[in-house]
């Protein structure tokens, strides 16, 4: 029998445990350890922000749903790995202490550096939880006047929410006949084509900002926020009256100080997803060191893969399933010119870029797909 120990609720930490699960006879054991019995539909939160999605619509009971795929669930807090004595310290939870593993996935997401943005906690929002989403939304619906400012720090690597919630401010506003007395800005410390990691995609939105009246601000480093001005690093102020910005990304730390990281904490894998030089250890997901932005289809892949691989390692064959590091979104709130974007990061070809009212349709359904399924 193996004990397998799958950290993190997450998409990558689910779907691996229940791929798993399916691939796996009941001699085996699988356990998932998380901090949350809340599993959280994030790609929603921009909806849940502006009123369109209830609660229930974007959370569900993690528990009851792993249960149901014989799958143990433990609520608590991961410390950190031992990959030589094979454990996981928790620090408190429904258990504390040492848990043992034969094999592990690691897929506790991201950290959020909030402490490198000096005056983040006291005067920024964010959209990354969902009571940070309900205090942006409650926000929102006092804001009436002024100036309106999205974007992303150094590192965030994650632009999708930062133009959904853009362009759903324009629209509210539009709606509401208030858009004389708006100003809306996007702040990037790099370039849309940069951040879209394709030419053709940016080009496409910038003339969707452009129709929205949105102004966007390239090259721009928020480095230090007071109650009403970002200052850059190169010394610009960007004053705002509402202000939505993503913090910088960081590795978890309850992989650090085992070697297993990279400089910004990310863990390094091979494209079966097992962590390189480390023996019965894969991780998935946003913790990953892979380029470009971090997205729930990647986990969703990485997953599948590592679940595959380590099936296939119990039963004494050699892993043979490989991630291909894609990159596919779109960016709702658009109506009739929601935007689709897919690449190929692995190679230089161009992305497949796509406008229309059916992304948006697409987006929701793949929404209602993980809601049913898991509830
Ligand atoms: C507002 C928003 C919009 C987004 N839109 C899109 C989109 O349109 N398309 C897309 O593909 N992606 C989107 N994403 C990105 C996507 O949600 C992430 O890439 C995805 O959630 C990563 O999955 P993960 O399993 O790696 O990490 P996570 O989903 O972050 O899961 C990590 C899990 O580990 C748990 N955890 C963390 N640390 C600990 C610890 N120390 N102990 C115990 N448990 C712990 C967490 O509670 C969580 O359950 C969006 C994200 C946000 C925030």
């Amino acid at each position: 029998m193996a004990k397998v120990l799958i950290l993190g609720g997450g998409f990558g930490g689910v779907v691996a445990a229940e791929r798993l699960a399916e691939q796996l006879g009941d001699e085996h054991q699988i356990t998932l350890v998380s901090r949350s019995r809340q599993f959280v539909f994030y790609p929603a939160l921009v909806r849940l922000a502006f009123g369109k999605s209830e609660l229930s619509d974007v959370a569900f009971d993690l528990r009851r749903s792993m249960l149901n795929r014989r799958i143990n669930f433990i609520e608590a807090e991961v410390a950190h790995i031992d990959p030589t004595e094979q454990s996981v310290t928790i620090a408190h939870g429904q258990v504390e202490g040492k848990l043992s593993y034969d094999y592990l996935i690691f897929a506790l997401g991201r950290r959020l550096a909030t402490e490198s943005i000096t005056g983040f906690y006291e005067h920024a929002h964010h959209l990354l939880n969902v009571d940070k989403a309900i205090s942006f939304g409650k926000a929102v619906k006092k804001f009436h006047e002024g100036r309106a400012v999205f974007g992303q720090c150094s590192g965030a690597r994650l632009p999708v929410p930062v133009y959904e919630s853009a362009f759903a401010l324009a629209r509210r506003l539009k709606e509401n006949g208030e858009p004389e007395r708006v100003k809306i800005t996007i702040v990037s410390p790099t370039t849309l084509e940069s951040e879209l990691v394709d030419p053709a995609g940016a080009k496409v939105l910038k003339k969707a900002l452009d129709t929205h009246q949105i102004e966007f601000l390239p090259n721009l480093q928020i480095q230090s926020l007071t109650q009403n001005s970002a200052m850059t690093k190169s010394g610009d102020a960007i004053d705002f009256d509402l202000l939505m910005l993503m913090p910088p990304f960081r590795g978890s730390s309850a992989a650090s100080y085992v070697g297993i990281t990279n400089e910004e904490g990310y863990i390094k894998v091979d494209s079966t997803m097992r962590v390189a030089g480390c023996e019965r250890i894969y991780a998935v997901g946003d913790c990953t060191n892979f380029d470009g932005p971090k997205m729930g289809h990647m986990a969703v892949r990485q997953a599948e893969v590592a679940a595959t691989n380590l099936a296939a390692e119990i039963e004494g064959r050699a892993p043979a399933a490989h991630y291909r590091h894609e990159m596919r979104f779109v960016i709702d709130e658009l109506g009739a010119d929601s935007l689709y974007l897919h690449k190929d990061l692995s190679t230089d070809k161009r992305a497949t870029v796509a406008q229309g009212r059916f992304w948006s349709w697409a987006k929701r359904v793949h929404e209602e797909y993980w809601e049913v399924s898991h509830s």
